[in-house]
């Protein structure tokens, strides 16, 4: 799950890091009212998405005067604002930061990642920082440095020392630097971080080192035990399918397709959606019911899959291993009935009473295709969604 980064700064102060002063508003007015609290000439508007890039896209803004802000901040609040990387549909932007400005003499990138190769926590550090990191990391992969930490010592000052070395800081800012390591360390786990990535970290005229853009995501499975962060979900941010489907705590991702896959088990949901990459197709999303599937989940399941326009035939692949078959079939007659199902529904179902979910199919009386094989399931869903 994701944060804004007003919200992640805000983490950042509970580990003390220093941070730029700055205050969320939701309107341009109180936009306006928080640059007089701040006070100072300028400042930064920032329009809060869960996307970076907005740099680029008109969505970081410095002002100097108190009406700038309350322009700026009319501009960019209540429409959505496209990046490169939430491009084609955008975010709304329902909130923008006002914050200080800072003077940059130097822009470095810094991130905090779970690296599933060595199963730990790494600091990924750049001197070549601030809004082309990407390009940075594809064109010159060697200007891209990484320490991974020791999950029983955490990271260690001769791993600080060496970034700091490796990114030229001298002074205050080398120790700025290295007392900001162990602290971004705390706060990561601390709150179950998956990401926490701080771009630019700056180096201000007078030599300190602070963040000024940070991203945070936490991992979805420790939510349940990190509540004041879940409660900072923001649903408007995320594809209304996927925030339906977290509600109703099925696992689906938004595809670009237009076959949309109801399967039990993540594996034979990837395996289903290159069997239908393999027939000529193309999977309108992953969804994976679970292995406990029952006629509400399956019904739901349906349900998000439709909300997709995109939508022209629907492929239920379901094993029955711990799940029932005849239990499935409930479900999707239920779905069916219950929403007003437009596009052709190809069935293939397998294992634990098979034969009696084919027979409920069969004797609903709906207009539900029943494959033989999965084969041959990919194969009909994809001839009836042409
Ligand atoms: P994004 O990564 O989405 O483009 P950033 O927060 O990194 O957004 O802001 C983009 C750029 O705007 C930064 O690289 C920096 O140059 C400038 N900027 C952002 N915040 C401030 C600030 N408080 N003071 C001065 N410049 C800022
Ligand atoms: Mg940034």
């Amino acid at each position: 799950m994701n944060l804004h980064e007003y919200q992640a700064k805000q983490i950042l102060r509970t580990g003390n890091i220093s941070t730029p002063r700055g205050i969320a508003a939701a309107n341009a007015e109180a936009a306006v009212e928080a640059a007089r609290e701040l006070g100072g000439v300028a400042w930064v508007v920032k329009a809060q998405i869960h996307a970076g890039g907005r740099g680029k896209a008109g969505g970081v803004k410095v002002v100097k005067s108190l009406d700038d802000v309350r322009a700026v901040a009319a501009s960019l609040l209540g429409r959505k604002l496209v990046t490169l990387q939430n491009a084609p549909d955008g975010q709304p932007v329902n909130e923008v930061l006002v914050e200080e400005t800072l003077p940059i003499a130097r822009e470095l990138y810094l991130s905090l990642l779970v690296d599933r190769e060595t199963e730990r926590v790494a600091f990924v550090a750049s001197a070549a920082g601030g809004m082309d990191i990407e390009e940075v990391a594809h064109a010159t992969p060697e200007k891209v440095l990484t320490e991974t930490c020791d999950p029983l010592l955490g990271v260690q000052d001769y791993q600080c020392r060496a970034l700091a070395f490796a990114l030229d800081l001298k002074g205050d800012a080398f120790k700025d630097f290295c007392r900001l390591l162990p602290q971004l360390y705390r706060v990561f786990v601390a709150n179950d971080l998956s990401l926490l990535e701080i771009n630019p970290l700056v180096v201000t005229a007078d030599n300190r080192v602070l963040p000024l853009d940070c991203k945070m995501s936490v991992d979805d499975n420790a939510l349940y035990r990190r509540k004041s962060l879940a409660e900072l979900r923001d649903d408007s941010q995320v594809d209304a399918k996927e925030a339906a489907a977290n509600a109703a705590n099925v696992n689906y991702v938004a595809l670009t397709g237009n076959i949309g896959c109801m399967v039990n088990g993540a594996g034979l949901a990837m395996a289903t959606m290159d069997l239908i990459q393999l027939e000529g197709g193309a999977p309108a999303n992953f969804l994976d019911v679970g292995g406990g599937a029952t006629p509400e989940t399956v019904a739901q399941g349906f349900k998000i899959i439709l909300l997709d326009p995109n939508v022209k035939a629907v492929l239920i692949n379901i094993f029955g291993g711990i799940v029932r078959c005849d239990v499935i079939a409930e479900g999707i007659i239920q779905a069916v009935k219950e929403v007003d199902v437009k596009v052709p529904v190809v069935v293939r179902l397998e294992g634990t009473n098979a034969e009696l979910g084919r027979k409920l199919l069969a004797e609903s009386g709906l207009a539900i295709l029943a494959a033989e094989s999965l084969t041959q399931a990919a194969r009909l869903a994809v001839e009836r969604a042409q």
